[in-house]
């Protein structure tokens, strides 16, 4: 007789207490939609990588679906606490997101943000190891859910400990002038924008960064039409509730700036 080893899943608290008020909204609003994009284990613990879908009012069109990831860097706490103040808000004022469905992934990095370190715990930077045929098993959930989720733009936030300010990256001119700006002057009412000309090792120019490294949460390489992707950064040094309103300021104005960009792009 062969026997399993029973290996029961034990949520560690931290988690619980980071998932508890997401929860809560799944619970309360018919329009927040809780699930899982995918599980792992690792030694006798599970791990999840939640997903939360805000149902935006419809306008008589195909909704706009956008990704919002968070905490991929395991110490960047603020960045779930922006998503989480964003779903708070949209509960109560769903108008702010009409026309889009939003796929929320406050917790890309579980095991990082238990061990409160940029790494997983099997000291993989995350956001190093998309489109590369790695074999952790978060960027795997992660990237299936690039693959089939049809996301007409993407949203990373990331929390930076070597800037005083705030700053972003966007794939194109288009994006950079119609979204990132706006999102970037508007926060800037919260935090003071990183002005530097060189930020990360990249050139810069009114807080935005013209390139990134290779392997960062991105569309799918082949994915056509490809979405639109903008990486926020907040100072990590501020205080983590100055981060979190920071961003939840600039995806408010991402949202209204897209849904501008769109009805001008189809009067044209
Ligand atoms: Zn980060």
């Amino acid at each position: 007789m062969v026997m399993f080893n029973q290996i029961t899943p034990v949520y560690p608290h931290k988690l619980r207490r980071l998932y508890g008020p997401f929860l809560t909204l799944a619970e309360s609003y018919r329009t927040v939609v809780g699930t899982v994009a995918g599980s792992f284990g690792l030694g006798e613990n599970r791990y999840t990588i939640p997903r939360f879908t805000f149902l935006g009012p419809e306008i008589g069109m195909p909704q706009k679906r956008i990704g919002l990831f968070g905490l991929l860097h395991g110490d960047e706490a603020a960045c779930a606490q922006a998503l989480l103040k964003l779903l708070q808000t949209l509960a109560d004022q769903p108008e702010l997101a009409k026309g889009y469905d939003l796929v929320v992934y406050p917790v890309c990095n579980p095991t990082g943000y238990e061990d409160d370190t940029r790494h997983n715990r099997s000291g993989a930077d995350l956001n190093r190891e998309f489109w590369r045929n790695s074999s952790q098993p978060e960027v795997k959930i992660l990237e299936e859910e690039l693959r089939t989720q049809n996301f007409d733009g993407i949203i990373a936030l990331h929390a930076d400990d070597t800037c005083d300010g705030l700053y972003g990256y966007s794939h194109g001119r288009v994006e950079n002038e119609n979204l990132l700006l706006p999102a970037l002057q508007a926060s800037s009412q919260i935090l003071p924008l990183d002005l530097r000309t060189m930020i990360d090792g990249f050139s810069a120019r009114d807080g935005i960064v013209c390139d990134c490294f290779p392997g960062i949460l991105s569309p799918a390489p082949d994915i056509k039409p490809r979405p639109f992707e903008i990486i926020f950064e907040t100072p990590a040094r501020a205080l983590p509730v100055q981060q979190a309103a920071a961003a939840h300021v600039a995806l408010l104005s991402i949202l209204s700036s897209y849904r501008s960009l769109i009805s001008y792009a189809q009067n044209l």
